[in-house]
Parts: C-alpha cells; structure tokens; sequence
C-alpha cells in the first residue's frame, strides 16, 4: 500500500507510477486546470490523468512548465480518444497531445475505451510508440476482462495498467482480481462517486469515527485496496483534502462495511454498451 502521496506502484515493465494523482476532467483549459495542477503539486502531488477528449491539454502543459518542478519528477497520463481510434489514427493523435502537453514523452498513454474492431489497431500503435521511447507505458481504459484477454490474443505487449470506473457502489471486485493476477495495476475513475457518495450513512459514521471527511475514507478504501486513485478537484482546498490520507487506517470491519455498499451501478456508461456522439 502506498505511504505517501509520492509513493509508487512497479508497472510490469519496472517504472514507477505515483498510486496518487489529481484527475481533470471538466477542469477548464487555461487558468483553471493550471491552478489546479499547481496546487496539486505544492501539496504533493506527481501524477496528473488528462486526455485528449478533456480539452486540456495545452493548459496542463503549461502546468508542467510553471510548477516548478523538473519534468521528470512529474507523471502525466493522456488517452487516444474513440474518434481516433485505428493505427495511423493513434499516431497522430499522439502526436498532437504530445505537442500540446509540450512534453519530449509521455509517461502512460491509454485507449480511452474499448472501441469495438478497433482496439487491437490502436494497441498496436500504442506498442509502436512504446518500443519508439516516445511513452514510458502503455495501458487500457474501461476495458472488461474479455476486452483484456481479446486484446491479448494479437498483442505482444500486456497492458501496464486498466483505468476504470471503481467507487464504493461499483468495487469491481472480480476485475481487480483479475488484473491483479495478470500484473495490471488498476486505477479508479471517479474515485469518489462523482460526489454522489458523501451522505451515504456507513461512510458518514466511519468518517466521523476517524474525524475524516467522506472523500478520505472512500479514498483510503481505495489505497488499502492497492488501486491508484485520480480524484478530480479544482479547489485548492479539496486537492488538499483529498491527499491528506496518510495519517489514518481502516480497520477490518470499516473496510467490510464499505465493501457491503457495493450495487454494480455506475455513474459512467458500461463499457460493453457505450455511447458517445462525439
Ligand atoms: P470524482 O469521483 O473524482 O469526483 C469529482 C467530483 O467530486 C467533483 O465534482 C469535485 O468537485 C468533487 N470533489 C472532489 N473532492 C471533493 C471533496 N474533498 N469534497 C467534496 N467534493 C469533492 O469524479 P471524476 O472527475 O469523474 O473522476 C476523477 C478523474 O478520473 C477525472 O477527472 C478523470 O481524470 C478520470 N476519469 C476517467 C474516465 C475514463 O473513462 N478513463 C472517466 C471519467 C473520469
């Protein structure tokens, strides 16, 4: 389990990925989004989860630059979107995230989701790219264990990592398993319900017992369970929040307790059926 915000998990090509990191999504591109990252690091954080489809990019570029610290003690990960999903599609959208987080790499590039008689294209170019040094690893998104084993009968890279959607109603406890037994870390998407969980009451009488806020319990749930966490603030005082994580500790029965919230339900689409009209 990570001790730190800056603590690491070993991705089966041996580099380290921060368990931690801030998530972007909705943040504004400009002002907002580099606040956000600025504060982020000055509480210490090193990971950052962007994507092509965010509209973000430039700004957390522009981050990058501005927040003091040298590229390489930062770990930035951006995704293929659907739309440019393909081999020589994947490659050029690389290159346009690349040139406008304005970075020589990328640290983790993933495909965003599991496009059907696509994927398998898109990895291959995710591998290209990869073997070339121009990203540090290559991983998945909403991807279900059968798009996992699917993709591994062409692929001859595994993927590193599987980000997906993993909350208190959705704990994903049979594909954590299987990731884990294939050496694939995994990483929540909406770490905290996409807020909808602060006033559940088992998390409320867990938090109030731990003097904590509902968003650290869920999100040391997460941590105790070995998945990487990307809550999205863009309020210094939340980005803050949500790091202070390291000072307290589940017992077995809080952990049981939230486990028992689990209703399969998502508050994002479910990857086998999807649909976006973009
Ligand atoms: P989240 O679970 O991180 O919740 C974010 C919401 O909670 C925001 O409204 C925020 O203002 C609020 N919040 C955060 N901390 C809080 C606190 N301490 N107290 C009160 N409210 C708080 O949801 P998310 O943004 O959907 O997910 C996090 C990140 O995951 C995204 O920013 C993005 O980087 C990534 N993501 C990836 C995918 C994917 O398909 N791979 C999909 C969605 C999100």
């Amino acid at each position: 389990m990570i001790k730190s915000l800056q603590d690491t998990f070993t991705l089966h090509n041996g580099v380290k990925m921060p368990g931690f990191g801030l998530g972007v999504y909705k943040a504004a591109d400009g002002e907002e989004v580099i606040n956000a990252i600025k504060y982020a690091v000055n509480a210490g954080y090193r990971a950052v989860d962007t994507a092509a489809l965010y509209f973000n990019e430039d700004g957390v570029g522009e981050a990058i630059k501005q927040c003091g610290l040298p590229r390489e003690e930062l770990f930035i990960t951006t995704k293929v979107w659907n739309s440019d999903q393909g081999y020589e599609s994947t490659l050029e959208a690389f290159e346009k995230s690349r040139r406008k987080l304005d970075v020589d790499y990328i640290d983790l590039y993933l495909i965003h989701w599991p496009v059907k008689e696509k994927y398998k294209e898109t990895w291959r170019a995710m591998e290209e790219l990869y073997r070339a040094g121009k990203v540090r690893a290559i991983g998945v998104s909403n991807f279900h264990q059968h798009h996992i084993e699917d993709l591994m009968t062409t692929a001859e890279i595994k993927p590193m990592v599987n980000q997906i959607e993993l909350h208190p109603l959705l704990s994903q406890v049979e594909l954590r398993d299987y990731c884990r037994s294939q050496d694939i870390v995994v990483t929540a998407w909406s770490p905290l319900g996409r807020a909808h969980l602060f006033e559940e009451p088992v998390l409320v009488k867990i938090a109030e017992k731990h003097n904590k806020s509902v968003a650290q319990v869920i999100l040391r749930w997460h941590i105790q369970n070995e998945v990487m966490v990307i809550p999205k603030s863009a309020h210094e005082h939340r980005i803050i929040e949500n790091g202070d994580i390291f000072d307290f500790e589940l017992n077995r029965s809080d952990m049981e307790a939230i486990n028992t919230l689990n209703k399969n339900s998502r508050f994002g689409q479910n990857p086998d059926n999807f649909h976006f009209d973009f």
